[in-house]
């Protein structure tokens, strides 16, 4: 018996939230909401379901909700995607990132990745026969040293994944980063994975630097997208992937031998509830407000923080707390405190010893004060 995947742990997200649900502590560690989906998503769906839509999508995906998310493209960032060559549905966005790298890394293939890195990129590259190559991202800004990726690029190099707003840390690439990156990758074959899943949770008036908004990086890129995190129903595992024709050909390929299509009426429910943008406009200022009202919770707390700048996590320093390794703190906070987060050097292959944690706050203001008055007493 030879396995190919055997370097790998239980994922950290199992890990906490299995220790969360046995010691019945506040769970704030895997990144899920704890309050509902709006009840007319989840009517739409049910809709769809009695008139029908319970056959094999078609494999690109259902074509109402290609094209709504096509006018989305075009409403936020004023481009376009075509709905039929060039937006696949798939079963969340792990699904679409998994697909595209098995697309298109071969053997010795190089893929930079900058850490702390989302925990499915590393394991697709391996299982594939890629090479991760892995550049740090240091607290507390989590910055992209350009200078050390043009120099970690080479003939190998295959594929660059980039993820703004950036899970953990929490952090936002700028326009001046994505510049950069055109830069560096025109006129080369490196093909950009663009993780966009938090596209629509940015704080304090910022744009989100989506790579569709610079024409020689659209050319070169994959954009992989997650209802899941936009309308609270992470267990509902759609989201998407765009990229121009040739590359979503490419893509389909793999894709129809993988999953063929997923769960459709979902995918009808969604295109019914697309097509009001208020439905995804009003997230930022939904979560800025959940944002504030924790870091105003725990603002006495011995914790350090920088405002969490997109995505639903804040990273919080614990240096002047204890010495532990933030594995063991984590657990012991879970334990002994009844309080799950993620310890970040699981994203850093344990290498490094920063004295950080992440903590979820797509959580009812319930749970948040719950979850301020234990960090308040650490
Ligand atoms: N990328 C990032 C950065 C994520 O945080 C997540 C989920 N938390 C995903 C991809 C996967 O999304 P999905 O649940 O739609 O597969
Ligand atoms: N993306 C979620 C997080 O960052 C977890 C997803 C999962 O459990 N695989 O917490």
């Amino acid at each position: 018996l030879t396995p190919k995947l055997t370097n790998v742990e239980t994922s950290i997200f199992t890990v906490m939230s299995v220790l969360a649900n046995k010691h019945n502590a506040l769970n704030l560690s895997q990144g899920f909401p704890n309050f509902k989906s709006d009840q007319k998503l989840i009517d739409a769906v049910s809709k769809a379901m009695n008139s029908g839509y319970n056959q094999y999508a078609p494999m690109a995906g259902n074509l109402e909700l290609r094209q709504a998310i096509a006018k989305k493209f075009e409403l936020l960032y004023d481009t376009s995607y075509h709905p039929e060559t060039e937006i696949t549905v798939t079963a969340g966005a792990t699904q679409a990132i998994f697909t595209i790298i098995s697309t298109f890394i071969k053997l010795g293939d190089e893929v930079i990745i900058f850490k702390p890195a989302y925990d499915c990129y590393q394991p697709a590259i391996e299982l594939n026969g890629g090479k991760p190559i892995a550049i740090g991202l240091q607290a507390p800004n989590y910055k992209i040293d350009w200078i050390l990726v043009e120099k970690s690029i080479n003939y190998n190099t295959k594929m660059i994944i980039i993820n703004t707003p950036h899970n953990p840390s929490g952090t936002v690439m700028s326009k001046a980063d994505l510049l950069k990156l055109q830069e560096l990758t025109n006129h080369t074959d490196i093909i950009v994975l663009s993780d966009e899943v938090y596209e629509h949770i940015i704080f304090d008036g910022e744009q989100h630097q989506s790579v569709c908004l610079f024409p020689q990086l659209k050319e070169r890129s994959f954009i992989t997208a997650s209802f899941g995190k936009t309308f609270h129903n992470t267990g509902w595992k759609v989201g998407y992937c765009c990229a121009p024709k040739e590359l979503m050909e490419a893509f389909r390929n793999v894709h129809q031998f993988n999953v063929f299509s997923v769960h459709h009426p979902t995918q009808k429910g969604l295109a019914d509830y697309l097509t009001q943008p208020n439905h995804y406009l009003d997230l930022s200022e939904f979560y800025q407000e959940k944002r504030d009202t924790f870091l105003k919770l725990i603002k006495d707390s011995k914790f350090k923080f920088t405002p969490s700048k997109g995505t639903y996590f804040q990273v919080l320093d614990f240096s002047e707390i204890t010495s532990e390794k933030d594995l063991d703190f984590a657990k012991r906070l879970t334990i002994e405190k009844g309080i799950a987060s993620i310890p970040l050097s699981v994203f850093n292959d344990h290498q490094h010893d920063d004295k950080v944690l992440r903590f979820c706050f797509a959580k009812t203001t319930e749970t948040l004060k719950a979850a301020a008055e234990i960090l308040n007493k650490i």
